[in-house]
C-alpha cells in the first residue's frame, strides 16, 4: 500500500479513507454506497467525492457521515470533512451499458412490460409455500376478521380493502394468509407478486448497485396483487420507506391491490415516515390474536392429519395446553414429540409427551449470560463490542449468532433477547431470521454454530 505523503493527492486520501471504512462498515454497505465512488478534487478544505446516483449522495452524507469523516480525518492526519456530487454520466463499463439498453427499449408503450425480460404473465408462484392456502388455514375467533377480509380480497381484488394491512405476533399465520391471497389470485391468473420487506430492501439495493432501477420498479409496480410481508423491517431504512411509498402510489393509481403484513398496528410504526403510515391507515386495518386453546387443538389435529401422524386426543390436549405462545411452535412441539417416539419405538401416551416436553425445555435452556459467554469466547470479540452500536460485520455476525442461538437453544422471547443484547425485538427477529437463513447457504456459520454448541453443551 502506498504510504501517505504530508499532502495527499485526493485521490491517495479517499484511497485510504476507503481502505479504513471497508473495515469499519459491513460488506454490502461498502459495495453498494463506496466502493462506486471516486475522489473529484478538493474544494478549499473539503474533500469532494462522486457516486454515481443521488441515492449514494444521501446515503453516504447522511448515514456514512460520520464514519466518512472519521476515515478522511485519519487518513488526512488532521479534521477533514466532504461533499458529495453525483456524478451522473460517468460511464461504468459495457455490462451497464448493456443493460441500460435493454431498459430503453422495454421503456417503450407496449401493455404492460415484462418486469423481467421473463414472460408478462409469469405467476410468481414459486415463491409461494404450498401449504399456505385458506384451505389449510383454520379459522377461529382469534383470526376470523383477518380471515374474512384476506378472503374478500382474494375474492375481488383491488376493490373495497385497499390496502389491506394484516398485523399480528409471530407465528400467528400473517404470511400464510398473505400468501394464501397469493395461491388464490395466482390461480386465477392475475399476476401475483409476494415478497418480504427484506428482500424487497436487498432487491433495492441491488438495483441501485447494478443501477437497474428501471427494472426493479417494473418489477414490482406492474403485478396486480402486491404482496409485502413483514413491513415493520422497513423501520431505519429510509431508502426503502420511500420506495414503498412510490410503490404505493404507483399500485393504488393503477387500481391494484397491495396486501401488508407487520408485526404491530400502523400507528405503533412510529419511527416510519408519517406519509407512508398514513397510507397504511387508509385501508382496512385486521389484527391475528394468539389462538385459544380449542384453536390450537384444532391446529394440532389438522397438522397431525396433514401429516398422516397418529396421535391420540389427550396428548394433543396436552401440546395445545404446553405451548400458547404461537401456530408455529405448537406445530413444532408436535413434531417433536412425535418424532422423539418414532426413534425411541415408543408408543405416543400423555406421560411420554409430557417427558419430552418437559426435557425439552430442561435439556437446554442455557441462560443468555451462558451463550453471550460462549459466543463471545468463540468469536474472540468481547462483550462491551458486542453489546455496543457497532456495526461492522466482525460484530454483526456474532451479535446475531448470540440472538439466534438465544432464542433457538435459550427459549427465550425476543423482549428478552432485545433486553439482554441492548436491541428492540425487530432487530433481534432480523438477526434471528438472517442467522435462519444464512445457515442453508453458507457452511462456515453452520459449523461454527455446531462448535458454539458443543462448547454449551458439553463444557
Ligand atoms: P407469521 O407470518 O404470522 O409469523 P406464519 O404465517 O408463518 O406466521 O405461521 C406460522 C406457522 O403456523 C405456519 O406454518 C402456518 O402455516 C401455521 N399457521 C398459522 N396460522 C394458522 C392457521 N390459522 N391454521 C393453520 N396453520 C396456521
Ligand atoms: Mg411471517
Amino acid at each position: 500500500m502506498s504510504t501517505i505523503s504530508s499532502s495527499p493527492t485526493p485521490d491517495e486520501l479517499w484511497h485510504a479513507a476507503l481502505g479504513d471504512l471497508e473495515l469499519t462498515v459491513t460488506a454490502a454497505t461498502y459495495d453498494t454506497w463506496l466502493k462506486p465512488t471516486h475522489a473529484l478534487g478538493f474544494d478549499g478544505d473539503l474533500l469532494l467525492i462522486g457516486t454515481p446516483n443521488t441515492y449514494g449522495k444521501d446515503w453516504i452524507e447522511n448515514r456514512l457521515g460520520a464514519d466518512v469523516r472519521r476515515a478522511i480525518s485519519r487518513s488526512a492526519c488532521r479534521p477533514m470533512d466532504f461533499r458529495v456530487e453525483v456524478i451522473t454520466s460517468s460511464p461504468n463499463g459495457a455490462g451497464d451499458a448493456g443493460r441500460m439498453g435493454a431498459r430503453g427499449a422495454g421503456n417503450g408503450s407496449a401493455p404492460r412490460p415484462s418486469p423481467t425480460g421473463a414472460p408478462a404473465l409469469t405467476i410468481e408462484r414459486a415463491e409461494l409455500n404450498a401449504k399456505c392456502t385458506f384451505t389449510n388455514f383454520i379459522v377461529g375467533d382469534s383470526n376470523r376478521l383477518a380471515y374474512a377480509a384476506a378472503s374478500a380480497v382474494a375474492e375481488s381484488p383491488a376493490t373495497r380493502f385497499n390496502p389491506l394491512f394484516i398485523y399480528g405476533g409471530v407465528g400467528l399465520g400473517k404470511t400464510h394468509l398473505l400468501q394464501a391471497i397469493g395461491h388464490h389470485l395466482a390461480s386465477r391468473r392475475y399476476r401475483v407478486r409476494y415478497v418480504t420487506t427484506e428482500t424487497f430492501t436487498n432487491d433495492l439495493v441491488g438495483a441501485i448497485r447494478s443501477q437497474t432501477q428501471e427494472d426493479f420498479r417494473n418489477r414490482y409496480r406492474h403485478v396486480d396483487v402486491l404482496l409485502l410481508d413483514d413491513i415493520q423491517f422497513l423501520i431505519g431504512k429510509e431508502m426503502t420507506q420511500e420506495e414503498v411509498f412510490h410503490t404505493f402510489n404507483a399500485m393504488h393509481a393503477a387500481n391494484r391491490q397491495i396486501v401488508i403484513s407487520c408485526d404491530r398496528r400502523p400507528q405503533a410504526l412510529m419511527p416510519l415516515e408519517a406519509r407512508l403510515r398514513s397510507r397504511f391507515e387508509a385501508g382496512l386495518i385486521v389484527d391475528i390474536q394468539p389462538p385459544d386453546l380449542e384453536m390450537r387443538i384444532a391446529i394440532l389435529k389438522s397438522t397431525a392429519e396433514a401429516r398422516h401422524l397418529a396421535v391420540s386426543d389427550d396428548v394433543l390436549q396436552l401440546i395445545a395446553h404446553r405451548v400458547q405462545s404461537n401456530i408455529r411452535e405448537l406445530e413444532g412441539a408436535l413434531v417433536q414429540v412425535v418424532g422423539r417416539t418414532q426413534l425411541t419405538h415408543e408408543s405416543l401416551t400423555v406421560p411420554v409427551a409430557q417427558r419430552i416436553l418437559d426435557a425439552d425445555v430442561a435439556r437446554t435452556a442455557p441462560s443468555l449470560d451462558a451463550i453471550l459467554q460462549a459466543v463471545t469466547a468463540y468469536f474472540r470479540v468481547s462483550t462491551e463490542e458486542l453489546l455496543s452500536a457497532k456495526r461492522s460485520q466482525r460484530i454483526v455476525v456474532p451479535r446475531q449468532v448470540a440472538m439466534y442461538l438465544m432464542r433457538d437453544d435459550g427459549r427465550a422471547s425476543l423482549p428478552q433477547i432485545g433486553l439482554a443484547l441492548r436491541r428492540d425485538h425487530t432487530t433481534v427477529l432480523h438477526g434471528i431470521e438472517r442467522i435462519t437463513q444464512l445457515q442453508e447457504t453458507n457452511e462456515v456459520l453452520r459449523k461454527d454454530i455446531i462448535s458454539i454448541r458443543q462448547r454449551l453443551f458439553h463444557p
